[in-house]
């Protein structure tokens, strides 16, 4: 059976972008779908701005104890609306690195709308039909919004958007005391908020090191946030939050906004896969092996549509074609580790698992002192080279190269398939 396509990628955040980029170098024929903004979370309401936001709290911060530093006489006043300008600014420069024209003339053949998956070869755009030998699901993950009583009727923040304040929160209550609510609440209160950080749990960042989570609760209760872990949200009117105490006393933290940090969710519904039987585990990730494959044999994924923590065995497992993951030790070294974050890593595995699928001839991994990572993967007759920026978040450093092997395998990029 002939195909369009060689490999369609659902979704250009950073793991889509990245599988469809290197695909592309490989010479594979690879349609990009994009339903909403190019550039997925990273670029657009992740760590893009809030890095961005971090370097503008950190400055104020600074300066705010320039004592500290061997500064006299520093004076300083926050302009919030000026810093939000800020934080779109760096998204709008970032942008055209991760826009549809520049992949276009990478060789991805980028489409704008909601892709249905139909079958393991094919994919729904509004009404275009794309053949495809293999699929990749990078539909990342949104904020979880808890069913707590009024939770409905108040006008929350997410990290979706938080982004589009202009006035900054005189009092601002985060809900979760995860990596996402710990970075915002120690920037909104170095901008000026008064913050209260709440956690049901007993102890923030409670996928950290419990020693690590220990500093940053000291640091943020240094620098005035108010850090009620332990505490249960009950219910949320829109001007206090009810949280549950061990006394069962009751305490009302009041706001003027609230911004919800309690989880993310990924997005593994609503396109069709369930309709076709695709696994999901109980917290909705996609099930996937050792090599990204989901339960549909031509179905692969990566990114947070299937969690956040993939490690280096498996992705090398990933690389050798095999379905269980190999053991790393000695001179194996992950050949996607040192490019940017978790979802540009999985990007990279899950393009090299597909376009290698057991014949990736060789592979090499050079890491810069100044972090930047460079990875070699030779595939059969075709082979691509990737270089990423590794302290990168974004794709904005990665650049592939196209390049041609001596080697006379036998990987065929073409688009014909037993449908194996
Ligand atoms: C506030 C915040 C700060 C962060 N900071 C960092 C950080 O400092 N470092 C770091 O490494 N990570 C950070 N992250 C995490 C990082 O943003 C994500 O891990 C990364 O963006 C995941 O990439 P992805 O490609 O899997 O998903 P996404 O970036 O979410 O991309 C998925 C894309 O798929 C599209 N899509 C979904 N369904 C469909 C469909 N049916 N059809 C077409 N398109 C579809 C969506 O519109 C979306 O653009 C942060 C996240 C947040 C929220």
């Amino acid at each position: 059976m002939k195909y369009e396509n060689n490999l369609v990628v659902i979704g250009a955040g950073s793991a889509g972008l990245i599988a469809a980029l290197i695909a592309a170098t490989v010479k594979a024929r690879v349609s990009l779908v994009e339903s909403g903004a190019m550039g997925g979370d990273c670029l657009n309401t992740g760590c893009v701005p809030s890095k961005t936001l971090i370097a503008s709290a950190k400055a104020a911060h600074v300066l705010s104890h320039g004592e500290r530093y061997g500064l006299k006489n520093v004076v300083g006043e926050v302009d919030f609306a000026k810093v939000m300008a800020r934080v779109r600014d760096a998204i709008a420069t970032i942008a055209p690195k991760d826009s549809m024209e520049r992949y276009e003339s990478l060789g991805v053949r980028c489409l704008a709308g909601h892709a249905k998956v139909v079958d393991g070869h094919t994919v729904e755009v509004g009404d275009r039909r794309l053949t495809t030998r293999r699929i990749v699901v990078a539909a990342g993950a949104e904020p979880f919004v808890p069913p707590i009583p009024g939770i409905g009727d108040v006008d929350i923040l997410t990290s979706d958007n938080v982004w589009d304040l202009n006035e900054l929160p005189g009092r601002l209550a985060v809900l979760g005391g995860g990596p996402i609510g710990c970075e915002l609440a120690q920037a909104f209160a170095r901008l000026g908020s008064q913050v209260a950080l709440i956690d049901m749990e007993d102890r923030l960042l409670p996928r950290e090191d419990p020693d690590a989570a220990a500093v940053v609760e000291t640091v943020l209760a240094e620098e005035g946030v108010e850090v009620l872990t332990g505490h249960r949200a009950t219910r949320i009117d829109p001007d206090a939050i009810t949280l549950d105490t061990a006394d069962r006393s009751g305490k009302r933290v009041p706001f003027d906004r609230i911004l919800v940090a309690v989880g993310r969710r990924a997005r593994s519904t609503g396109f069709g896969l369930e309709d076709l039987g695709v696994q999901t585990n109980r917290d909705g990730t996609l099930v996937v092996n050792g090599a990204l494959r989901t339960t549909s044999p031509t179905i692969y994924a990566c990114g947070d549509v299937i969690g956040p923590y993939q490690t280096g065995a498996v992705s090398a497992g990933s690389i050798h074609g095999q379905d269980d993951p190999i053991s790393l030790d000695g001179n194996d070294k992950d050949p996607c580790g040192d490019i940017g974050s978790d979802g540009l890593r999985d990007g990279c595995r899950a393009a090299i698992a597909i376009c290698g699928e057991g014949n990736v001839k060789s592979m090499s991994v050079t890491t810069d002192k100044d972090g930047t990572g460079s990875v070699s993967v030779t595939v059969g007759k075709k082979g691509g080279e990737v270089t990423g920026g590794g302290g990168s978040q974004t794709t904005t450093d990665i650049v592939c190269r196209g390049t041609e092997s001596n080697d006379s395998g036998s990987n065929d990029s073409g688009s014909s398939d037993s449908g194996s």
